[in-house]
Parts: structure tokens; C-alpha cells; sequence
């Protein structure tokens, strides 16, 4: 038998000590993972020598890539002095500060550790302050591993038709109380009227709803102004609180995404590329609402708090990740996502192939199919497309670029044109054979 490689060894050895060999879902492939060794600027190279263009971006966390020196630097100085007190660090205070200047709706923020922590605090929280316990959130987006932001994740079309609820509540894990159904509703990403409709009825028994305006698991379809007219609507005339869950999409302008949106959110989740690649998460809002969390004039209405919260190597990180994520670093990158989304939809119309690309900012995703892609049903694919999906994922990783399991994609700021135009043919190369070897 030809020699293993070092990633598949690994692999065998990982299998029997992990369930499916593997952390995360997301970074397994099939026969084996490459395992990563370490990273340049916007390359990984795995354990077996290969360099690889990344636009996973460990699930699009490291807006400037590997080995960022200015993050670096940041890093080994915190370290140099400890990695974590029980005491708060100077460096806190900078990292919010950083976030209010830039946001003026994020005058407070409580950090934590993921971007599931951020959004499950915020729910928590607005469930304090509106005395309230329901919570609406978007057919198909994905909110963290919270278990009411779990419902309703990955509906099949055999969940679409029940018209007395729909869309409706669904499990999308084993064990998840009926009662985590009751209290969450539903609202269809690109249904205004339904979505209208449903809050009229639902809207006074709500704490919050849960938008990402960019939602990648629903299709990576920027939300409508519609929508954004209807959220307000009824978060003005029901008091219901508005959460963004910009852990993914705070990286589309310098304020974040919701502002370009026109949301105005009560209370900001964001996570990923404001720890600068280390473990971090935030809830940001007004003083006035913040105070759920303030324990200093005895218990607060909501504890929040962990033995990382705020964490030095994190803040050191997210604050060079943010200082170099400027205004104009946006624009540049912004402006790489728009090339690349209109060189690739060129070139699939030109090729005459049935697939579309969808994204926004530094953002894309791939879609297969002809249809419309609007929200999260018209971005669902069956479970033989889905495979179809996986095997382009796959494809494009023997050509030597890392995309998700979904065939969502990241820029990072390392990149340059010829990165793009990489990226560009690969996918166009890869997608036509692909399709058309399913086809025939
Ligand atoms: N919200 C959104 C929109 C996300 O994409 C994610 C993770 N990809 C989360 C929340 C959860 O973040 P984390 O993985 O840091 O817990």
C-alpha cells in the first residue's frame, strides 16, 4: 500500500480518541483532513508540506490571515506578562472603547468567549429587561449553539407545508425540549408580509429578535430593506428589543453591518475578527440596556462573566486586529470581494453554468441551480446537492484552496488581484467539471 500521508496518519490516530476524528463538523473532510502545521499572511501550510490559499479563515475569524506581525507583536508583549489575572487589565478598556468609537450604539460591552456566548448573553439579557421569554429568530441562520437559537437550522422542504405555522419550529438537534420550540418563532428571511404577519400576532409575547442582516447559513443574501422596515416596525410598536448577530458580519464596514442596513439594533453580538484569531465574543449596547449586566450596585439582573472574559491575549489581539482594519483596509478588500463576485458570475454565464454567487463585502458563496437565490429556501439544496457541494469543496481543495463545507469563502487583507483571479478560475474550472460530470 503507498505510504500514509503525515495528515492521514493523524487522522487514524485522532479517530480513536475523538468522535468522527474530528473537533468541528466544518473541518473534516473526506478520506481525511489536511492538518495544519502553521500560516503565512493569507497561505496555510499543512503537516505535509503543502501550501494552501485559505479562505476559511478559521470560519472567517482572521480578517488579516496567519501570522499577522502587528498581532503578533501584540500577543508575545501580553504574554510576556502573563496570560491571565483575576484581576481586570487596562486592555479591556481599550478593546470597548475601540468598539464605541467606531459605534456609537456600542457605548457599553461586556466581552466573553465565542460568538454563542455573545448572543445567548444578549438573549439572556433582553429576556431581563423586557420581563419577557419568547424569541424570534430567521428560518436557516445560525446563531451560536445556544438551544433556542438552534431551532429551525436546517428544515427540510417536508417542514414547509404545515400553513398554520410556517414557517414552523423545528428541532434541529436530538434532545431539545418541545418547550425550546414554544418559545422560539419563526420568521421567513425573504417574506416580508409573512414576516409582518407573524409578528402582528406574535410580536407582544417577544423579547427580541435575532437578525444577521448578512445571514451566511440562509444563503449569504443580504437582507432586504423590507424586512428591515418590517423589524422595525414591530420592535417600535411591540417593544421588542432588535439583536444584531454581527459575529460574521461586522467585518462588512467600519461600524459594523447593521448601520448600512438601516437595522438600529438594541443590543450588538459580534465575535470573530474583533479577538484578531483568539477566542473572543461581545455583547455591546447602550448604558441604559447594558445595566442588565451591571452587578455593581448589588446582583445583576443577568450574570455574565467567565474565567477568560476579557482575557489580555485576546484584547492585545482584537486591538491590532482592529487598528489595521481601518476605513480604507475595508474599501480595498471590499472592493476584491466585488471583483471576485462579478468575475465569477461572468464567467459561470459565459460558460453557461447553472450557478450563482452570492456575498457581500468580503463575503461569498457559492449556489448551484438556476433559481433565485433569495434566503434560506432558495438556498437550500437536497441532500444529493449537498454532496455535490461537499465534492466542489473537496475539488477545490486538490486545486489547493480552502473553502467551507457549504463553499462559503473570506478574504483576508494579505490578499491581493492575484489571489483573486486564483480564486476566480479555480472555482469557475472546478464548478463547470463538476456540474457537468453530475449531469452526464
Ligand atoms: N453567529 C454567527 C452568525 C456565526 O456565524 C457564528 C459562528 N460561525 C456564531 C454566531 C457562533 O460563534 P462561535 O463559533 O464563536 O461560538
Amino acid at each position: 500500500p503507498p505510504a500514509k500521508s503525515r495528515s492521514e496518519s493523524a487522522y487514524v490516530r485522532e479517530a480513536k480518541v475523538v468522535p468522527g476524528g474530528s473537533m468541528r463538523a466544518a473541518q473534516w473532510f473526506k478520506p481525511h483532513p489536511p492538518y495544519a502545521a502553521r500560516g503565512e499572511g493569507c497561505w496555510v501550510i499543512d503537516i505535509d508540506g503543502r501550501r494552501i490559499l485559505d479562505c476559511a479563515n478559521n470560519f472567517f475569524s482572521l480578517i488579516h490571515g496567519h501570522a499577522f506581525p502587528p498581532i503578533l507583536d501584540a500577543v508575545h508583549r501580553a504574554m510576556a506578562g502573563g496570560t491571565a489575572f483575576g484581576l481586570p487589565t487596562e486592555s479591556e478598556i481599550l478593546l470597548a472603547e475601540t468598539l464605541a468609537a467606531r459605534n456609537p450604539r456600542m457605548e457599553q460591552t461586556r466581552f466573553c468567549n465565542s460568538g454563542t456566548e455573545a448572543v445567548l448573553s444578549a438573549v439572556k439579557g433582553a429576556r431581563a429587561i423586557t420581563g419577557r421569554e419568547r424569541i424570534a429568530k430567521f428560518e436557516g441562520c445560525y446563531h451560536g449553539a445556544y438551544d433556542w437559537m438552534e431551532v429551525s437550522l436546517d428544515p427540510s422542504p417536508a417542514n414547509w407545508n404545515d400553513e398554520s405555522c410556517n414557517p414552523a419550529s423545528v428541532r434541529s438537534n436530538a434532545g431539545v425540549p418541545e418547550s425550546v420550540l414554544r418559545e422560539t418563532v419563526v420568521l421567513p428571511y425573504d417574506d416580508p408580509q409573512r414576516c409582518a404577519d407573524i409578528l402582528r400576532h406574535e410580536g407582544r409575547t417577544l423579547a427580541a429578535i435575532v437578525v444577521d442582516p448578512l445571514a451566511s447559513r440562509a444563503g449569504t443574501v443580504p437582507m432586504s430593506k423590507e424586512i428591515v422596515g418590517v423589524l422595525r416596525e414591530a420592535c417600535r410598536r411591540d417593544g421588542i428589543l432588535l439583536i444584531a448577530d454581527e459575529v460574521i458580519s461586522f467585518r462588512l464596514s467600519f461600524d459594523g453591518a447593521s448601520r448600512s442596513f438601516g437595522l438600529e439594533p438594541d443590543l450588538i453580538a459580534t465575535a470573530k475578527i474583533i479577538g484578531g484569531g483568539l477566542p473572543i465574543g461581545a455583547v455591546s449596547g447602550s448604558a441604559d440596556l447594558m445595566s442588565v449586566f451591571n452587578h455593581a450596585e448589588g446582583k445583576p439582573k443577568v450574570s455574565m462573566g467567565g474565567t477568560f472574559s476579557g482575557n489580555p491575549l485576546s484584547m492585545a489581539a482584537g486591538l491590532a486586529s482592529l487598528a489595521h482594519y481601518s476605513q480604507s483596509a475595508i474599501e480595498r478588500l471590499n472592493g476584491l470581494g466585488d471583483r471576485l463576485r462579478n468575475k465569477v458570475r461572468d464567467s459561470f454565464s459565459a460558460a453557461g453554468v447553472a450557478a450563482s454567487f452570492t456575498g457581500m463585502g468580503s463575503l461569498f458563496r457559492l449556489h448551484l441551480g438556476g433559481a433565485n437565490v433569495t434566503g434560506y429556501r432558495t438556498a437550500y439544496t437536497s441532500p444529493e446537492k449537498t454532496q455535490l457541494i461537499r465534492r466542489i469543496q473537496f475539488a477545490m481543495l486538490e486545486e489547493g484552496i480552502l473553502l467551507t463545507p457549504n463553499c462559503s469563502g473570506a478574504l483576508s487583507t494579505p490578499m491581493t488581484e492575484s489571489e483573486i483571479s486564483l480564486i476566480a478560475d479555480k472555482l469557475v474550472a472546478v464548478v463547470a467539471k463538476q456540474v457537468a460530470g453530475h449531469e452526464s
